[in-house]
């Protein structure tokens, strides 16, 4: 076990100065830490004891943490359909770190200062906001979705202003990567194809050295992007995963689910649910995310234009491999849905047979988490199951699942279809607890979040229940920065 946090920086710090700005996050003299996330510390061979009291290293405290050179990252994005620049406004890196097994991963301050991407912002966060980030990314990574994730919550003790003062919060997140398709995006408009082959064989030295050597490894590059695209969104969508602000800013190259603002899980089975206060035209509702995954990664493969050649050829074979994406998208998304009925191979007549199940879902505002759970365990409380649509529906379900041996179908059914999400209410309530200076409920809730799969554990009603549906036809998320 490493003692100590040794963090490096000679990686990304390796690029130009046109990719970031070299900063140090404030120093919060009255600061202190509320989580600290053990599994993650323990799963990195950090060692958590040494986190603990040296917490005030992610308060500002460097004294501690030799040659390192924090920064926070230049980017730009399509925010709504919009070019815009950004960059890390209210994030810094405070380094990179390696772990036993030679992997590096970003160890990045959320809340921590002004940089000279904030434009009028003021680089900090609210203490709720860092729970709700907590709480969700840390699900989500128990769901087997790929995410950033959180090492630990810390207080400010610095007031933040939104509407009125607020407790100011410091999220310190770790991830593989915080190459955003906007870092790309902000390369090509402000530098152009040099700086973009830059950071692209940068991104290939660190992500897929396999292709460093390649006559094709941009090509390969970005063929590795889309598909990583399409089966991070078909597994959102099997789990009924809305990430709200799919800009190409909060698009991240590892794949990883990254900046969790007004995201939420859908309770009631509906394509159109939209819950972001400020998706006014429901631009990233459910049904709408594959097609949006489209959208970014037509943006971000012309990026790539000069690149890789300016032949008839090498664009045409730009332009298929974006319009490969839908199809890989729907095979992953037929087989995560598959999985949910016990079935591991795509046949004929599969896809209707789920879009059969999703329609009466959606006729009768089903529990889109309840009702696989309840499928799974043969329990028949939903109303759904009393319908002739039901039984009609598992009447042909049951013939396509006749020659599956039954273990199989059950471990495959207990294996992804999750008896626990983090509800909005119940997010809402952890999070008023919690800035009551109550962490019962939160502590609470994320034990029963790390157990998704555990058919055999007990998890109490009041987590499972949905919020009722009156309330949640007007129930809205909001960036709470
Ligand atoms: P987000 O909506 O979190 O994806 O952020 C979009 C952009 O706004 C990013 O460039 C952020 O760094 C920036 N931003 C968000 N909140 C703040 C803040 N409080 N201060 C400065 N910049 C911010
Ligand atoms: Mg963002």
């Amino acid at each position: 076990m490493k003692m100590n946090l040794k963090l490096q920086s000679d990686y990304y710090n390796n690029l130009d100065s046109f990719f970031y700005q070299k900063i140090l996050p404030n120093k919060f003299e009255n600061g202190e830490l509320i989580f600290l996330n053990y599994e993650l510390a323990l799963k990195l061979g950090i060692d958590p004891n040494f986190l603990k009291e040296n917490y005030k290293i992610f308060l500002g405290d460097l004294d501690n943490l030799k040659d390192i050179n924090p920064i926070a990252m230049a980017y730009s994005g399509h925010q709504f359909g919009h070019y815009t620049r950004l960059g890390d406004g209210r994030a810094i890196l405070l380094g990179e770190y390696k772990d036993a097994f030679g992997v590096l991963w970003d160890i990045q301050l959320k809340g921590a200062g002004k940089t000279k991407y904030s434009r009028r912002g003021d680089g900090l966060c609210t203490f709720s906001s860092t729970i709700r980030e907590y709480i969700i990314s840390e699900s989500m990574h128990y769901l087997g979705i790929d995410t950033t994730r959180p090492l630990a919550i810390l207080k400010t003790g610095h007031p933040v202003y939104r509407y009125g003062a607020q407790a100011g919060g410091l999220l310190v997140r770790v991830s593989k990567s915080h190459i955003r398709f906007g870092t790309f995006e902000y390369a090509y408009e402000a530098g152009g194809d040099d700086r973009v082959k830059q950071l692209a064989d940068y991104a290939i030295e660190r992500y897929f050295p396999e292709f460093k050597d390649k006559r094709a490894k941009y090509f390969l590059f970005l063929e590795k992007i889309v598909d990583t695209q399409a089966q991070l969104i078909a597994k959102w969508m099997s789990k009924g995963f809305i990430h709200g602000v799919m800009n190409t800013d909060n698009m991240n190259i590892s794949g990883e689910t990254i900046d969790y603002g007004p995201c939420a899980f859908m309770d009631y089975y509906n394509p159109d649910t939209v819950f972001s206060s400020i998706d006014y035209f429901g631009r990233y509702r459910y049904r709408n995310q594959p097609n949006i995954g489209r959208w970014n990664l037509s943006l971000f493969v012309q990026i790539f234009k000069n690149l890789v050649g300016e032949s008839f050829h090498q664009r045409s074979a730009l332009v298929a491999l974006y319009e490969s994406f839908m199809p890989l998208y729907e095979k992953y998304y037929l087989k995560e849905m598959l999985k949910k009925i016990g079935i591991n191979k795509i046949r004929e007549g599969d896809k209707e047979l789920i879009d059969m199940l999703l329609k009466l879902l959606e006729k009768y505002r089903t529990d889109y988490t309840n009702f696989f759970y309840e499928l799974t365990l043969g329990i028949r409380e939903e109303k759904i199951f009393q319908t002739k649509e039901f039984l009609e529906f598992e009447s042909l379900w049951m013939a396509r699942i006749k020659k599956i041996g039954l273990n199989a179908i059950n471990s495959r059914m207990r294996n992804n279809n999750p008896k626990i999400i983090p509800r909005n209410h119940l997010v809402e309530r952890a999070i008023k607890e919690a800035e009551e200076g109550n962490f019962n409920f939160v502590k609470e809730f994320l034990e029963y979040l790390k157990a998704p799969y555990e058919y055999e554990e007990y998890l109490p009603k009041e987590f499972k229940e949905p919020m009722p549906y009156e309330d949640l036809v007007s129930y809205k998320t909001y960036c709470g920065t």
